[in-house]
């Protein structure tokens, strides 16, 4: 088997790709198959100071061109990237084993769209002027300085992007860690920003654990840290971030609630909770993965819940066909499999796999529990891997408080053709990103984020500008100063 597109170092620091095999090394593994497909080097201290030094040398130069000067590089980038689909969605397969039918339409694309939407942004962005009589502030839009990225490992390139579009745009520079999963993609983003003009310095990766995370976390020259990952990792980072005093954006993790009424078209809540729980094998933040249904649909939306869950074509992730792959990491694999062993423990009933498959790669069917109770561990507790817990419910005050009844606040849905209802639904839902009769739609131009122990901050959107810059003002007098003595 060959990789194509494979990067050819574990770093990419100053504009080119950098090596040093002092640093422990870590495989990288297809998880289709189990198999090896690269070994990195985990950044060593002296490849950790090599990044942020460039970084920090090159970010005033960047700050100082035009907004459209930044532009047009971040935009002449997304189209390489766009013209790359192909060889990017493959790497990103082997990456993540993700299914390229996925991969091809969603990964390099959205991750595209962020560095053209932000390059676009980029001349946009202004002060404002206040007017005090004859006396005037303005403010100053300016970068923060040395961003720090560190990524999950179930969208890396989109994770990278992301994080390195609206910092980009702003002026800042850029050093991305990449999950110790998935490390590859990250190197062909930064590959091709220098490609399409990026000058050296401005958008590195080091690769590595969470010991290399800290590192970059806890050194002064960085100013920033947006960090995808769990609400532990979030703990930490958030406060070794807290004792620089420096500004953060947290993506963590979710247990959203989906919510079908009685009234909801039952095709579009199953294709909802489907993308809501199995699209990349359930690997992904927002998943709506507590599904309350009415009651009096209940064994409707189940029966047709399976019927179309018969229909996945579960294999080779490379094989456009394919529209469900395997799991991350034997680790994930064995995660998910210990919950879905809690769950039957717990009193839940599967209607729908439950088992790991008999062949190589960390795969396992897509898994509906039904009578599942809240206080369940498979209702309180994210899984990241394809499992469906589905809810009963009767009213729609008592689902509401159920709904919200978690530390937890990324995403929630609800299906009604009730316009009223799906308003006031909405609106009560303690949580960040919202759906009515939809489901994990994230365009780069929303806002997206989580409240509660889901996160801090926003990415994509006008909001995530306010994240990756900082507001100065400048007060001027027209006049004379009055003093008191
Ligand atoms: P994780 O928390 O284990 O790791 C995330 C990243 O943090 C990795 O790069 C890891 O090396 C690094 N890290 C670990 N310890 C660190 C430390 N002490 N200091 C600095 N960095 C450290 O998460 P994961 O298993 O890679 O990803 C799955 C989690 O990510 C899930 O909880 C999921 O919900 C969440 N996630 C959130 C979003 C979002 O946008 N909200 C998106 C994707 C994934």
């Amino acid at each position: 088997m060959t990789y194509p597109t494979q990067p050819t170092a574990s770093h990419f620091i100053n504009g080119q790709y950098v090596e040093d095999t002092a640093g422990t090394p870590f495989d990288v593994i297809y998880p289709a198959t189990g198999a090896k497909i690269a070994t990195i080097h985990s950044a060593t201290p002296a490849i950790i100071d090599q990044a942020l030094a460039a970084a920090k040398a090159a970010q005033p130069a960047w700050a100082a061109m035009t907004g459209t000067e930044r532009g047009r590089i971040m935009r002449r980038a997304s189209e390489i990237m766009r013209e790359r689909n192909h060889d990017l969605s493959v790497l990103e397969t082997f990456d993540t084993g993700k299914p390229y039918q996925e991969t091809s339409v969603v990964d390099a694309t959205s991750g595209a769209d962020a560095l053209e939407y932000f390059g676009g942004m980029a001349a946009t962005l202004t002060g404002e002027h206040i007017q005090l009589g004859e006396d005037w502030v303005y403010t100053r839009r300016e970068a923060l300085g040395v961003c720090v990225g560190i990524g999950a490992w179930n969208y890396p390139t989109q994770i990278a992007c992301w994080k390195g579009a609206p910092a980009l745009a702003c002026g800042n520079s850029v050093v991305f860690k990449p999950s110790e999963t998935t490390p590859l993609c990250a190197l062909k983003v930064a590959e091709i920003l220098h490609e399409a003009g990026l000058p050296a310095g401005l958008y590195n990766v080091v690769q590595g654990l969470g010991d290399v995370g800290a590192a970059l976390v806890t050194d002064d020259r960085v100013d920033k840290v947006s960090l995808t990952g769990s609400v532990p990792t979030g703990k930490k980072v958030y406060a070794a971030a807290a004792a620089g005093i420096k500004h953060v954006t947290m993506e963590l993790g979710g247990k959203s609630p989906m919510i079908v009424f009685e009234d909801a078209d039952i095709e579009n809540a199953v294709s909802g909770a489907i993308l809501g729980n199995f699209y990349s094998s359930g690997q992904v933040c927002s998943n709506g993965t507590r599904v309350f249904v009415h009651t009096s649909i209940k064994e409707a939306f189940l029966k047709r819940l399976s019927e179309r869950l018969a229909t996945a074509v579960i294999g080779d992730p490379q094989d456009p066909a394919t529209s469900f792959g395997p799991m991350v990491s034997q680790r994930q694999l064995d995660i998910t499999l210990g919950y879905i062993e809690k769950g039957k423990a717990e009193g839940a009933r599967i209607t729908y796999g439950g088992n790991r498959l008999e062949k190589d790669g960390f795969y396992i069917e897509p898994t509906v529990f039904a009578d599942v109770t809240d206080d369940m561990t498979i209702a309180r507790e994210e899984i990241f891997g394809p499992v469906m817990a589905v809810l009963d419910f009767e009213d729609e005050a008592d689902v509401m408080a159920r709904a919200n009844d978690t530390e937890f606040g990324l995403a929630a849905g609800v299906f009604t053709k009730d316009i009223s209802r799906a308003h006031r639904v909405a609106a009560n839902f303690e949580a960040g990103t919202c759906y009515i009769n939809t489901y994990n739609d994230a365009p780069v131009e929303a806002p997206f984020g989580g409240s509660k122990q889901s996160g801090v901050g926003r990415e994509n959107s006008k909001a995530a500008i306010n994240h990756y810059s900082q507001l100065k003002s400048v007060y001027v007098r027209m006049g004379d100063v009055e003093a008191p003595f």
